[in-house]
């Protein structure tokens, strides 16, 4: 997780959109030289430019990670009491680190967030998900691991905060306790 506030830091199943301005919103001054933005126009769209470094300023999705650890039947799923969360179960995930390549990030995310090691060379591609909030866009990389490929006892990193394998069977039957896109790529993990 990176650190935007004290305690329930800024893993994207939290995040509140107004705690990354700076990546989904138009910007009016260079990040890198601090010169008022200016438009440049490429195959008939307006894009924010900065004329001194003649620099495109996009305005691109925030990626994030995800994985499904599953067996035949279950799927490990997190059950946070927390407002941001809106009382759903969700997939361990979160933000890779500079530097960090996505399978690193969900394999260390995995592991503060449930105890649970994986090797990221067991890591199954899922899918990415587009997802849109009115002032920002996520592009989250699903990754799926054999239940039997991961190791460790189940730690969950706060109090209150519940991680442990579930039926998929008792999931798809309470859906209103999952996000219709969590479900869909836990559904394709199984599939695949
Ligand atoms: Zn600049």
């Amino acid at each position: 997780m990176l650190s935007h506030s004290p305690v329930l830091l800024c893993d994207m199943r939290f995040v509140d959109p107004a705690d990354i301005d700076s990546v989904a919103v138009e910007p009016d001054y260079c990040h890198r030289c601090g010169t008022e933005v200016g438009t440049s126009v490429f195959e008939g769209d307006e894009y924010p430019w900065c004329p001194a470094c003649d620099l495109v300023l996009s305005r691109s999705p925030v990626p994030g990670v995800h994985v499904v650890v599953h067996d035949d039947s279950d799927v490990l799923v997190l059950d946070e009491p927390i407002p941001q969360h809106e009382g759903v179960l969700s997939l361990p995930g979160g933000h890779a680190k500079s530097d960090e390549g996505p399978k690193e990030a969900v394999v260390r995310e995995l592991e503060e967030e449930t105890g649970l090691r994986a090797d990221p060379t067991d890591l199954r591609f899922v899918t990415i998900l587009h997802a849109e909030k009115p002032r920002v866009a996520f592009y989250l990389i699903t990754y799926a691991v054999d239940r039997s490929a991961v190791s460790g006892e189940l730690n969950t990193e706060f109090d209150g905060f519940d991680a442990g394998f579930r039926p998929l069977a008792e999931i798809e039957a309470s859906p209103d306790r999952i996000r219709a896109s969590d479900l869909d790529r836990i559904q394709m993990a199984f599939e695949g």
